[in-house]
C-alpha cells in the first residue's frame, strides 16, 4: 500500500499537553491513515551538515528545549527504532548520490515526538528521524524527499516536521495575541498553500526571494526546510491536501498539509 507524505506544523512544546487545533488533527490522522510499518520523520529540531539518520533500536526521548513546565520533561516517547528502516533509507539516499549516515545513538527531538504522541499515543510504530542541513537550502531537501520516496511502497510513513512560520521573537513577544494572525505571517502561509495547491515547485524552491515577508516568517529556514522533503518524498504533482489552517499566537502558523 502506497502512504501518503505530511508536513506538520509541530508548534510550541506546550502542544504536548494542551493539543489545540493541531494535536486533534494529529489524532485523527492518526486513526484515518492506513497504519503505516514505520514513520521516518525529518525533524526542524536535528540540524547536521550531512543528512543523518537515527539507527537506535530504542532511541531516548530528547527534552531539547528551556523554561517549560516539569510535566513537559517527564513525557517519554517510548516508540522503538528502525535500524532496517533507516538502513534502507541510506541505500536509496546513496542510489540518489546523496551522502548521508546513521546516528546509532541520537534520540527523538520534540519535533517528532510532540505530533506523534497525538497520532500514535501507544508509541507502538517504529520510527526512524531524519536530520535537516540548513546550510544546503531547499532544492537538497526536495531532493532527500525524492530519494525517500519508494519507502512510502513500503508502508513508510515520511513525515516533515517543521513550521510554515516560525519568527520565535515575535512569538514569545506576542504570545497571548488572542489567535488574530499578524498580517504578515498570515500573507506567508497562504503563498506557501496557493503555491503547494498549484503544484508551483520552482516558486516553492525560491521561496526565500519570491513569497510575501519570507525572511520574517522564517528568519533562519530549518523549520521550513522539512516541506521539502514531505512534498518530495510524494512525488511529482502530488495531490494536496490541507490538513490545519491556523495560528498558535498570531506569529506561528500551524498550517500542515498531506500529500500523495
Ligand atoms: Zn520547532
Amino acid at each position: 500500500m502506497r502512504m501518503p507524505t505530511l508536513f506538520l506544523s509541530h508548534g510550541s512544546p506546550m502542544q504536548a499537553i494542551e493539543p489545540g487545533i493541531a494535536g486533534r488533527a494529529w489524532q485523527a490522522l492518526g486513526h484515518e491513515l492506513p497504519r503505516p510499518a514505520a514513520i521516518v520523520i525529518a525533524s526542524a529540531h536535528w540540524e547536521t551538515s550531512l543528512p543523518m539518520l537515527t539507527g537506535a533500536e530504542k532511541p531516548q526521548t530528547i527534552h531539547d528545549f528551556g523554561g517549560f513546565p516539569r510535566t513537559l520533561y517527564e513525557i517519554r516517547y517510548p516508540a522503538p527504532g528502525a535500524p532496517a528502516v533507516a538502513a534502507r533509507a541510506l541505500a536509496l539516499l546513496k542510489d540518489a548520490g546523496i551522502t548521508a549516515g546513521i546516528d546509532g545513538s541520537r534520540g527523538l527531538d520534540h519535533g517528532a515526538w510532540v505530533p506523534l504522541r497525538w497520532m500514535y499515543p501507544q508509541a507502538d510504530v517504529p520510527v526512524v528521524q531524519v536530520a535537516v542541513q540548513p546550510d544546503r537550502g531547499t532544492e537538497h531537501h526536495l531532493a532527500v524527499g525524492r530519494a525517500l520516496a519508494p519507502l512510502r511502497d513500503e508502508g513508510v510513513l515520511v513525515i516533515g516536521s517543521g513550521h510554515t512560520t516560525h519568527n520565535l521573537r515575535e512569538f514569545f513577544v506576542d504570545r497571548r495575541g488572542g489567535g488574530d494572525p499578524a498580517p504578515y505571517a498570515r500573507a506567508f502561509a497562504d503563498w506557501v498553500s496557493t503555491r503547494l495547491s498549484s503544484g508551483d515547485t520552482d516558486a516553492l524552491l525560491a521561496y526565500r526571494s519570491q513569497a510575501p515577508e519570507a525572511v520574517r516568517a522564517h528568519p533562519t529556514d530549518e523549520h521550513f526546510l522539512p516541506l521539502f522533503i514531505a512534498y518530495g518524498a510524494a512525488g511529482e504533482h502530488p495531490r494536496v491536501e490541507t490538513l490545519v489552517e491556523g495560528y498558535e499566537g498570531s506569529a506561528l502558523a500551524l498550517h500542515s498539509w498531506k500529500f500523495d
